[in-house]
């Protein structure tokens, strides 16, 4: 099918909008068919080098049987995982500039957003996840710039369930703590000083014992919440004393999937209103970012409101799409595309999309 007409029109429209974007990236990745799955038809009609990614709608029926859509990037489902760090890289390093740098990935549960973020083990350095190769790259680099500037580094897990913060990698076991962080400064005892790789993985295995052990079964709601890793890096110039501070946050957000109201009660309805209320929260304020608005909504949820200070001004934010490939999953598709390109500042629409 010739996309180009199309292809060529979207791009001339997203170029004019770039410019509203400032320092927020949306890269969308498309998980693989996994092995053992039925292959089923794919939804996903084309990916081009530019960020270009077109979707069918299975019952290719009405006017909108394709929807166009256009982001930074688009990872297909053969990428790796080096391939997608290679282009986190840059925004990670400028955390040593002093900058604040946010990475999500939003998505429905299942779509690869822990594939992304972590990897599927923390035992398989092949497959490592943005997370430590990120943590791996910064310990290289302030191990080899160590004769100019002096850095410590300072790691946090936090999980956000049901607006509650739990801090993972607590010595005490399965603490709760309600009250509000202001900013970044969250309890002392939850920052780790950490020298390299190794620490970290420590830590981190930590953290997930914690959360087996300390918040009974949130491993199995992991889903439902949303896990926040936080980098803290301090550096002093050794000749003039002078100081920079800079954080990363790295989140992995509670699966993005609507819930038929009808069908739960109770305790899943109670969270899925909790995940629905803060992803909204954190897409208004994205937006908010995107189009410069004087204000900005923080104060809607947990999770902006831990991130505040990370979001906005000197700050970089990276937004990792996932969708699935198969056409069973259209609708959840369109829905995280959607909200996607709402929070780039970058709405082509139904309007343009491919007839
Ligand atoms: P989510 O965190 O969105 O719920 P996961 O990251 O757990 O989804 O991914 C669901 C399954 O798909 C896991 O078994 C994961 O290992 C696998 N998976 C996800 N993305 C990829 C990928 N890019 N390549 C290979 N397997 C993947």
């Amino acid at each position: 099918k010739n996309y180009q007409v199309v292809v060529e029109e979207n791009r001339r429209l997203y170029n004019e909008v770039q410019e509203l974007k400032g320092n927020i990236r949306v890269y969308c990745r498309i998980r693989p068919f996994l092995k053992g799955q039925n292959k089923k038809e794919t939804s996903i009609e084309y990916t081009g080098e530019n960020g270009e990614l077109v979707v069918a709608n299975p019952l290719k029926q009405g006017k909108d049987t394709h929807r166009f859509f256009k982001f930074n990037k688009v990872f297909g489902p053969s990428s790796t995982q080096e391939e997608v760090f290679l282009d986190t890289q840059p925004l990670i390093r400028s955390l040593l500039d002093g900058y604040n740098v946010c990475i999500f990935a939003y998505g429905q549960t299942g779509s690869g957003k822990t594939y992304t973020m972590s990897g599927p083990s923390i035992n398989s350095e092949e497959h490592w996840g943005v997370n430590y190769r990120a943590l791996n790259d910064l310990f290289h680099l302030t191990q080899s710039s160590q004769d100019t500037v002096m850095y410590e580094v300072g790691v946090q897990m936090v999980e956000i369930y049901n607006e509650q913060l739990i801090f993972l990698n607590l010595h005490t076991l399965g603490i709760w703590n309600t009250a509000l962080p202001n900013g970044l400064a969250v309890p002392d005892a939850s920052m780790h000083c950490v020298r390299s790789t190794d620490d970290v993985l420590e830590l981190m295995n930590i953290g997930l014992m914690n959360r087996a052990v300390g918040a009974t079964a949130l491993n199995e709601k992991s889903s439902r919440s949303h896990s926040v890793l936080s980098v803290h890096v301090r550096g002093v110039d050794v000749k003039t004393d002078s100081e920079l501070r800079g954080s990363l946050h790295l989140v992995d957000l509670a699966g993005s999937e609507r819930i038929d109201r009808s069908e739960v009660t109770g305790d899943r309805l109670k969270e899925a209103q909790h995940i629905n209320k803060s992803l909204s929260a954190l897409g208004d304020v994205i937006f908010a970012l995107a189009h410069k608005n004087p204000h900005v909504p923080y104060r809607n949820s947990k999770l902006t409101q831990v991130l505040q200070n990370s979001l906005g001004g000197q700050a970089k934010t990276l937004m990792f799409v996932q969708i699935n490939p198969d056409e069973d999953s259209y609708a959840e598709t369109v829905s995280t595309l959607k909200f996607a390109e709402r929070v780039s500042g970058v709405e082509l629409g139904a309007a343009r999309s491919y007839k």
